[in-house]
């Protein structure tokens, strides 16, 4: 027998009963949710597998234990589900959208959507978010009846979190609550704190492991800081690694209580009795309470400083810059290179997009084979060199 779907869920939940639906009418499924049957056409996607060799941070250093996206998106679907659970929140939703959140990611990181971007700026331009979702409606090719995973209504609008308006005009229901500054679901509204939760706190940790930020530094953040100081006078002789997986444990911790703390909060203020009032409101609910939001933001902006502006890592974004740049300029001049394409030789606006969807596919590795293909010379990436 099939679970009732919405046993357990708060009245302000997505649920089968209120969902907006499929793009592409289909039967029920037999013995899972409809939001179930999103979340493991996601794990069986193509784009879902690739997320193991595209970097979140581009460190390109050849360790085993950084991050990658797919490894990222786990830990945002972990900390996501968590904290839907303690609300009555629907969980499998949250984590179809934690998991597919990254989808369009460029190879390289953000080094690699910024080249993207500015390659794509007389086309239309490219945004991760709007690709994510292009992967999941469009790009994947896995159903015999319709393209793309046919999502539902609510797993779409989680994972368009942004959008420009020129953007959003062209995608009808979907695009209108960035027109009217609308909220989408509690759910989207979570995974998308979940996702700074989780890379902000893996970067301290991946930081720290490259070498690239260190102890010393982490002291001004207070929400390193208070952790730190507590793990090391309570266990005075514990070792380094241990130190530090600590703290981040409560830092993680911290971070989740307090959003749980906070959103109830709103939650019972806001008294929303379905998913539609939550949608209508002018702010969304789920939210750090004022405190712990200030101590976030200042650790996002350390990171940023220190860690995504590192002398290294830029050394390595500006020639990854180089490779998407060229990779773009040589696809576009020759579709012929791309595989199995038919586009209108003069339709220039579609031949980018292919191209851009082509690049934005790619793992940093293939990516780096293309290159080498094409030009004949290979790029040393490392960010010392
Ligand atoms: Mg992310």
């Amino acid at each position: 027998m099939k679970r009732e779907p919405a046993a357990g869920l708060a009245a302000y939940a997505a649920t089968e009963s209120t969902s907006r639906g499929r793009r592409y009418p289909e039967p029920p499924p037999q013995y899972r949710s409809e939001y179930q049957r999103d979340r493991d056409r996601i794990i069986h996607s193509t784009a879902f597998r690739r997320l193991m060799y595209k970097t979140q941070v581009f460190v390109y250093d050849e360790g085993d234990l950084y991050r990658t996206r797919l490894t990222h998106s786990l830990e945002v679907a972990q900390v996501a589900r968590s904290v839907a659970s303690a609300l009555q929140l629907n969980e499998p939703l949250t984590e179809a959208i934690a998991l597919a959140h990254d989808l369009g990611h460029t190879p390289f990181g953000h080094a690699g959507q910024d080249a993207l971007n500015a390659a794509m700026r007389d086309y239309g331009g490219f945004e991760h978010n709007l690709q994510s979702l292009r992967v999941v409606d469009l790009l994947e090719e896995k159903y015999a009846e319709f393209p793309g995973l046919n999502l539902t209504f609510e797993a779409r609008e989680g994972i368009l979190k942004h959008c420009s308006l020129a953007n959003a005009r062209e995608l009808g229901e979907l695009g209108r609550r960035f027109i009217e500054r609308r909220q989408p679901g509690l759910e989207a509204q979570l995974a998308n704190l979940a996702d700074e939760i989780a890379y902000n706190n893996h970067d301290v940790d991946d930081g720290l492991r490259a070498g690239l930020i260190s102890i010393e530094q982490l002291m001004e953040i207070e929400l390193f800081r208070q952790p730190y100081d507590a793990v090391a006078a309570r266990y005075p002789e514990i070792p380094a690694r241990r130190l530090i997986h600590e703290t981040v444990r409560r830092m993680i911790s911290r971070l989740i209580t307090d959003l749980i703390e906070h959103s109830r909060a709103n939650i019972e203020a806001a008294a929303p009795a379905s998913i539609e009032d939550v949608r209508a409101l002018s702010a969304p609910l789920i939210a750090f309470s004022a405190e712990v939001g200030t101590q976030n933001l200042a650790l996002a902006r350390f990171l940023r400083a220190h860690f995504y502006y590192h002398p290294q890592v830029r050394r390595a974004a500006e020639k990854a810059d180089q490779v998407v740049k060229r990779l773009f300029s040589a696809y576009f001049n020759e579709p012929s290179l791309l595989p199995n394409t038919a586009i209108a030789a003069d339709d220039t606006r579609a031949r980018a997009r292919r191209v851009a969807d082509y690049i934005a596919g790619m793992t940093d590795r293939f990516a780096l084979r293309a290159y080498r293909r094409l030009t004949g010379s290979s790029v040393n990436l490392s960010g010392t060199a």
